[in-house]
Parts: C-alpha cells; sequence; structure tokens
C-alpha cells in the first residue's frame, strides 16, 4: 500500500469538493507522476485480466475506441490472464499511477480477497475507481451434446454423475467459477472443476466438446446460442434478456437461488492525479453513451450502466458494498485458496 487509508480518503474528499487537490499539492504536479494537462500525450493501455475474445475482453475493445477519441489518444488493449483475473489485477495495482495503465476488471475485484490467502492488492486502497461499466448476465450452457434438456435435466444429470461431469470456469475468483460455486452448493453435488485463463478458451472447448458445461456471460455466449454451437438452459437474471428471449430464468427453470450478474468497472493504480481519473471518467461516459455500444451491447444481451454509475464514486460505493456481500456468501461457502 502506497499511502495510509486516512491520508488518501482526506485527498478524495478535498479533490471531489473541488478545494484543491492534496496529492497535487504535494507532489507539483498533481499526485503520482502524471502531468494532467497534457494527459494523455502516449498511449494508454487497458489491460483486460483474462483471455482475448472473452467476455471481459470484448466489452474492453467495444468501449475502447470511443474513450480514446474524447480522450484525444489511443488506447491499446492488453490481455494479461492468470489466477482468476488476479495477475493482471496485480499488474495494475503496482503500476505507475500516471493514468496510462487502466485495468478493466469485473466482480472478480470484490470476491478475489475473501478467496487468495495472499493476493498482493487490496482493492480500495490500490486502486482508484474510474466508473462501472455494465452488468452482464450469465448463462449456463453446455456442449450441444450434452445429454440434458433443461436446467432440471442438468441438476439430475450432476447428481447422478458428479464424477464424470466437467464444468470449466476463468479461475478461481472469476465469474464463472463464483456461478459454478453456486450451482453446486444450490445442488449439493461436488463436480470436477476445469480451469481456464479466461472464458473465450473455454467456450471453445465446450464447443469442441472437450469440457461439459459452464456458466459465462452472454457477451461471450450470445453468439454460440445463436449459432446453435452450444445448449443453453438459462439465464441468472431474475428477467429473461431481450436478445435470448427463449432462455428461460434460472427461477423459472427451477433453480432460483442461482443469480450471478457480471458488473465491469476501470480502474487506475491509487494516487493517479484525480483530473486524470475526471478525465477517464468523462471518457467513459461518452463511450457508454455511444449509439454504436449500446446497439453492440444489446445485441450481446447488456447496456452500459446510467450515466450516475459510470463515476469514482458510484464504483467505489459497488466496490465497498461487493466486498462485503461476497465476504460473507465466501466465509459460509468455507472455499479458500493459497
Ligand atoms: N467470463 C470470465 C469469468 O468467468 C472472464 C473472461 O474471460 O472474461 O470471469
Amino acid at each position: 500500500m502506497r499511502t495510509t487509508s486516512r491520508f488518501r480518503a482526506a485527498a478524495r474528499m478535498i479533490a471531489a469538493i473541488g478545494v484543491v487537490s492534496l496529492a497535487a499539492a504535494c507532489s507539483g504536479n498533481g499526485g503520482g507522476g502524471g502531468d494532467a494537462a497534457s494527459y494523455p500525450d502516449q498511449n494508454i493501455t487497458i489491460v483486460v485480466p483474462f483471455s482475448a475474445g472473452g467476455p471481459t475482453d470484448t466489452v474492453t475493445r467495444m468501449i475502447a475506441e470511443p474513450m480514446a477519441k474524447k480522450l484525444g489518444g489511443k488506447i491499446v488493449v492488453q490481455n494479461v490472464e492468470g489466477a482468476g483475473g488476479t495477475v493482471g489485477a496485480g499488474e495494475v495495482a503496482r503500476a505507475k499511477p500516471d493514468g496510462y495503465t487502466v485495468l478493466m476488471h469485473h466482480i472478480g475485484m470484490s470476491t478475489a480477497p475473501a478467496l487468495y490467502k495472499s493476493l498482493g492488492y487490496q482493492p480500495l486502497e490500490d486502486f482508484e475507481t474510474i466508473g462501472l461499466v455494465t452488468e452482464v448476465p450469465m448463462t449456463i450452457v453446455a456442449r450441444k451434446d450434452f445429454a440434458p434438456a433443461t436446467l432440471q435435466d442438468l441438476v439430475t444429470h450432476v447428481k447422478a454423475n458428479a464424477n464424470k461431469v466437467t464444468l470449466a470456469n476463468a479461475g478461481i475468483g472469476a465469474a464463472s467459477h463464483l456461478c459454478g460455486l453456486l450451482f453446486q452448493s444450490t445442488t449439493g453435488v461436488k463436480l470436477q472443476e476445469v480451469p481456464y485463463q479466461g472464458t473465450g478458451p473455454a467456450l471453445t472447448d465446450l464447443v469442441g466438446g472437450q469440457v461439459d458445461f459452464m456458466c459465462d456471460q452472454t457477451t461471450n455466449t450470445s453468439g454460440q446460442i445463436a449459432a446453435g454451437k452450444v445448449k443453453a438452459y438459462a439465464v441468472t437474471t431474475p428477467e429473461r434478456v431481450k436478445s435470448l428471449p427463449d432462455l428461460p430464468t434460472t427461477t423459472e427453470a427451477g433453480l432460483p437461488e442461482l443469480k450471478v450478474s457480471v458488473w465491469h468497472g476501470l480502474y487506475v493504480p491509487a494516487e493517479t492525479p484525480p483530473e486524470i481519473v475526471q478525465k477517464l471518467s468523462e471518457a467513459l461516459k461518452v463511450a457508454l453513451a455511444d449509439q454504436g455500444v449500446i446497439d453492440q451491447m444489446a445485441k450481446l444481451g447488456t447496456a452500459p450502466v446510467p450515466a450516475q454509475d459510470a463515476t469514482p464514486e458510484a464504483h467505489r460505493a459497488k466496490l465497498d458494498e461487493q466486498l462485503g456481500t461476497w465476504a460473507k456468501i465466501i466465509a459460509d461457502s468455507g472455499v479458500k485458496v493459497s
């Protein structure tokens, strides 16, 4: 941790009421090393902590161009995969706080601290929040020739074949892992989990028949569901998804406890100058209002968050609330990784 949380909370509060940036007063250049006035004057990298082609990557690439246009710079997307998204997040936590290294992460930011004994970063302490991006439903999908026809059939099938059925995920703490954990705790069955670096490659293997089933965001599965390349059982949100109108919700399909949606947000390392955080947040808002982005998201079963949530404050409040929520769920589940 670079500073005490009290110092950073004070800096944030003073910056928020527009008096002066405490970080700027201390360093003379707006805080953590970036020159806010000329920002950006070099390429910005958005780190995606999962594989290329997966849902987190897809959402990032959607917003990168309109964000870059608003900022008047160039954005490069880099995939830094591993350990359920914690490798990429750790790399950004340790990056120079100058606004040139940004992280796109999802719900996993709030679950990892409860799952990993030594994580190497603290979400609230080591990052500045830029804004929320989108909240994406998950689907439960299987290889096309997997025997169960409905979600209820799937439950019956896994109960009878627990030692044979494989469940793919994107590593410990990934959204697919959490959804899989909920599936197993709801059904009372322990399955063989197959971890990938992201659900992009996991879905490829599912289509190829190498694994049996998994949960994944609609931003990855919609195309394969529409093309009939995977079997879809349910969507894990209270309401059906407009772009997948025939897919029942888990509640309709008889597993009401299984509800997960995957919120995404952008981060920069702690001590990034508030002016740069603000510029990034403004650019995010513009990207989320872009009709092209709205249309692409709608096709993939999601939508941008409302403008008031694409802010550092709303994002921080969500992260704080989710850290508490998941700490309790995970502690109750007894799952822990070294
Ligand atoms: N959908 C993945 C997850 O399970 C992450 C990804 O590949 O984007 O968290």
